[in-house]
């Protein structure tokens, strides 16, 4: 067997098995919809007594997780290698970008959440008035396999430090890694089970969606993020959508090109190609076209997919090297060179870097996300066009733009949920900063102030502290005061123009 899969190893278990090996690495049930539903009713009452402990407390249990899971990081690097076939270094370095997530969530959800007082308005100056921010009891989040703890913790650690309980559905190729930080997490809370894992595939998920969750947080791919909403829609579920991408590169003419090179080729090929907010296009000022072309082949030429010490791992999922293969295919029968690469770069579940030039925009290179280590170059006569081929495509999660003096202005004319100038994907590996996208790649936040929101409603609290000389909500109210209202009215708001 050369490449992996995630199969039906009975009618009720899965196995998972290595991507680079096709070795079986475990095997996990398949629960199915009653299973859930237990899992979900017995989070209920765990949620109410997590709420009832408090920020500080909740904050100290969530800080002896990071703990756990800090100190348990080679054993679980290990397991998402084998598990999805990411370099065992990489797997070190999303673990520490989640870390420095869950840390913020645990230090800053009393800020953020906590009950504040408000000023009432003139016409209602006689009462108090409060707004806090209150937890959706339990939490359903479901991940994808690509970042397995960096990502589901977006969501995790922060309905967590918000006071829900949480069931997590992890994705049928990282079980494991979903199983490893609930174990975790149950060694500093082993009074009741306030996160959980449910195993399973799409179904299980599926079911998720139907329980009696107060909030689904998805991540994973538009196609599948449009199933969830159907399912979420049966009982007024909301949900957070983090989705696919496409993202793009810009280099303008006064950029620093072996910087813009270097972002470029990591951000592309890196975990082969299979990140959310990967470099996908590239659009660069034909003024400088040549000498970045030429600078990023050389750095991308040097990088190797493969095992053992490669900088790149296998692709994890094996129908996801045949849509790589169809956007290479397509591409040159439209006309695109391979600069690097091609279709001899797909050697069964490995795929070397590829780097294609004069693809049609309306490629499915240029349109679909391929979600492998390739990207396309484009030269533009100016930053409008690259902006606007930029916003033609249907996706919106992140952007990267090089340049030294415009960075700030190409950026906000970007449609996306977010923009990190002359680096790429900073903004979200900075805590205090929300992620997410827009169109096609979804709608809600994690991380920051908006990530901690996204996991409690907003409550609205008023204290009458003396009758209104002004009673306006009642039977009694008199010509007299409908008299006064009607001045107050004029004087307020009738000036305005
Ligand atoms: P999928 O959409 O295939 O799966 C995501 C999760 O949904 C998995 O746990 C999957 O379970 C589950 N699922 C599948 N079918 C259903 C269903 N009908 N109802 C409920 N849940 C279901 O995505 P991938 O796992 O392949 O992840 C890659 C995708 O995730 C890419 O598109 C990537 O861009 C996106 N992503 C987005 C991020 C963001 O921040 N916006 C971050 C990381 C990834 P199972 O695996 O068992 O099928």
């Amino acid at each position: 067997m050369t490449a992996s899969t995630t199969v039906r190893g009975s009618a009720t278990t899965f196995e998972v098995r290595d991507p680079a090996t096709g070795e079986v690495v475990g095997t996990y049930p398949i629960q199915e919809r009653a299973e859930v539903d237990a899992a979900v009713a017995a989070a209920h009452p765990a949620g109410r007594w997590w709420a009832a402990l408090g920020f500080d407390e909740r904050a100290r249990r969530l800080d002896a997780w990071r703990g756990e899971i800090a100190r348990g990081r080679a054993e679980l690097a290990d397991l998402i290698n084998r598990e999805m076939g990411k370099p065992v270094a990489d797997a070190k370095l999303e673990i520490a970008m989640a870390l420095e997530h869950l840390r913020w969530a645990s230090r800053n959800a009393a800020k953020v959440l906590g009950r504040r007082s408000v000023r009432p308005s003139l016409l209602t100056a006689n009462h108090a008035a409060a707004v806090e921010y209150l937890p959706y009891g339990v939490v359903g989040v479901i991940g994808p396999w690509n970042y397995p703890i960096f990502t589901p913790l977006g969501s995790v650690s922060f309905a967590l430090a918000a006071g829900n309980a949480v069931v997590f559905k992890p994705s049928e190729y990282t079980p494991g890694v979903g199983r490893w930080l609930v174990d975790a997490f149950a060694r500093v809370t082993p009074e009741l089970p306030v996160l959980q894992v449910v195993t399973g595939l799409g179904e299980t998920g599926n079911a998720l969606c139907r329980s009696a969750v107060g909030k689904i947080g998805f991540t994973g791919s538009t196609a599948t993020g449009k199933r969830v909403m159907a399912a979420c829609a049966e009982n007024l579920t909301p949900l957070l959508m983090e989705c696919g991408g496409k993202d793009a590169l810009i280099v303008d003419a006064d950029a620093d090109l072996d910087a813009a090179a270097d972002a470029a080729a990591w951000g592309g090929l890196s975990n082969a190609g299979q990140t959310c907010l990967a470099v996908e296009r590239v659009y660069v000022h034909a003024a400088v076209y040549d000498t970045f072309v030429a600078t990023l082949v050389a750095q991308a030429r040097a990088i190797e997919a493969g095992t053992a010490d490669a900088k790149l791992g296998p692709i994890t999922m094996p129908k996801q090297v045949e849509v790589i293969r169809r956007h290479i295919e397509d591409a040159i029968a439209l006309g695109a060179r391979p600069l690097l690469g091609g279709i001899d770069a797909i050697r069964g579940q490995f795929v070397q870097p590829t780097i294609l030039a004069d693809v049609p925009e309306d490629a499915a290179a240029m349109t679909e996300e391929t979600f492998g280590p390739t990207l396309t170059v484009t030269p533009v006569r100016d930053m409008d066009e690259a902006v606007e081929l930029v916003n033609a495509g249907s996706y919106g999660l992140g952007s990267t733009v090089f340049s030294r003096r415009h960075g700030e202005r190409i950026a906000a004319r970007i449609r996306a949920g977010g923009t990190s100038i002359n680096a790429f994907v900073a903004h979200a590996t900075i805590p205090t900063l929300p992620l997410g996208g827009v169109g096609g790649s979804g709608f809600g936040r994690v991380h920051g102030p908006d990530g901690l929101k996204e996991f409690a409603y907003a409550k609205a609290v008023t204290r009458q502290r003396f009758p209104s000389p002004l009673p306006l909500t009642t039977f009694r109210r008199s010509a007299r005061i409908d008299a006064v209202v009607d001045v107050l009215v004029a004087v307020l708001h009738g000036r305005s123009r």
